[in-house]
């Protein structure tokens, strides 16, 4: 049995250093924004080479908050992908903005500067580019378009920590970055978690304002705000996981790389590195005409598997009105090809060969 992720071998490796911070925490009672959360911002800060980090309680409220901050509301246009998991949009949703949806590159599967360029009108006030996958957008194009429109530049990076482009970090480029620390991203908590990086003080100070019940001095509020901190348990974890994020990065890129060389033949598409950025690999993600016959193989083999997205947000339920008639022909000609295979911090090289042998054994018989 191969897992998509394994959590298992990443943990063992960490417990002793976990266990004793975990226990430290509850003997110090200190539950709520205390010394790991504020130890961990710093440590993001340095990491990441942004002025702030702010510990929120997910990577979906690390975009919600990101668009308040920016001013970001209501009536207010944000180009994006549709090819994302869907707390992209609802965050959009949240602040009472429109998601206008724009194709993708068919190599990279970022968004295409090109379609953003051609979507922006009167009302667009801010892009939101995901790294997806763990490869950085083409943020060259997207922060020019952004400058010469005055528009905001918030990134989603919740599959990108670690990603960079010419040494500059994913979200240290936009006017603010959210990051997810989901347990499967690629610094991953032991349940919800999320940071928000900007080199504004001022948004900054709203966002710690805004994750707080809108208060900067306790019992005083000055804004409607919420009750979104990073729990200090999960910056326990996160901090021992921070540590090794360079170890557990490279170690992804060896096994896609592995996986690319020994699939190299077979009549699908692996992954493209545009060379634009450093891609982390959050997902290994492949296109295959014969999609079904590979996902069952692996699934007799007990090998994980799955389709990251099957179905593209301008064509979900939640969305199928208001997106009616947008049509995105290279999202969706993606979307029916593409499955991700188990990539992580600990996938053996032994275990890439035998997932690659079975995909082999479906495409060449
Ligand atoms: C995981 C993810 C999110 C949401 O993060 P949560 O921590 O689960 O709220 C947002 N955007 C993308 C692209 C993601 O992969």
């Amino acid at each position: 049995m191969i897992p998509m992720v394994n959590l298992k071998a990443q943990y063992a490796e960490i417990k002793a250093e976990v266990e004793q911070g975990l226990a430290q925490t509850i003997e110090n009672c200190s539950f709520i924004l205390g010394p790991n959360v504020q130890a961990f911002e710093k440590e993001c800060a340095d990491y990441l080479g942004v002025k702030h980090a702010i510990g929120v309680a997910s990577g979906t409220d690390a975009l919600h908050l990101a668009l308040i901050a920016e001013g970001i509301g209501a009536g207010d246009e944000v180009i994006t992908t549709s090819f994302t998991f869907i707390a992209t949009a609802e965050a959009i949703k949240y602040v009472g903005a429109k998601p206008v949806f724009v194709d993708i590159d068919p190599k990279t599967f970022n968004i295409c500067p090109d379609a953003i360029a051609k979507a922006i009108t009167t009302k667009t006030k801010a892009v939101m580019p995901v790294h997806l996958f763990g490869q950085p957008a083409n943020m060259a194009k997207i922060k020019a378009l952004c400058d010469q429109h005055k528009l905001k530049l918030i990134e989603d990076c919740c599959q990108s920590f670690g990603a960079s482009i010419n040494g500059v970090q994913t979200g240290a480029i936009g006017d603010a970055g959210a990051y997810s620390f989901f347990p499967s991203k690629n610094l991953g908590a032991f349940g919800d978690g999320g940071l928000v990086v900007t080199n504004s003080d001022e948004s900054a100070a709203k966002i710690k304002r805004l994750r707080n019940h809108g208060s900067d001095v306790r019992y005083y509020h000055d804004v409607i705000g919420y009750n979104s901190r990073l729990d200090e348990m999960q910056a326990v974890i996160l901090r021992a996981k921070l540590k090794r994020i360079e170890q557990y990065n490279q170690a992804r890129r060896h096994a896609a790389h592995l996986y690319s060389e020994l699939m190299a033949d077979l009549p699908l598409t692996t992954p493209f590195e545009d060379g634009l950025g450093v891609h982390v690999y959050h997902q290994y993600t492949l296109l295959c005409d014969r999609r079904d016959e590979v996902l069952k193989a692996l699934q007799d083999q007990q090998i994980g598997c799955a389709i990251y997205y099957p179905v593209p947000l301008h064509q979900q339920n939640v969305f199928k009105q208001e997106c009616a008639g947008v049509s995105l022909p290279v999202t969706e000609s993606v979307a029916a090809r593409c499955m991700s295979l188990p990539i992580c911090s600990h996938l053996a090289d032994e275990q890439v060969k035998e997932i690659a042998a079975v995909i082999r054994g479906v495409l060449t018989a």
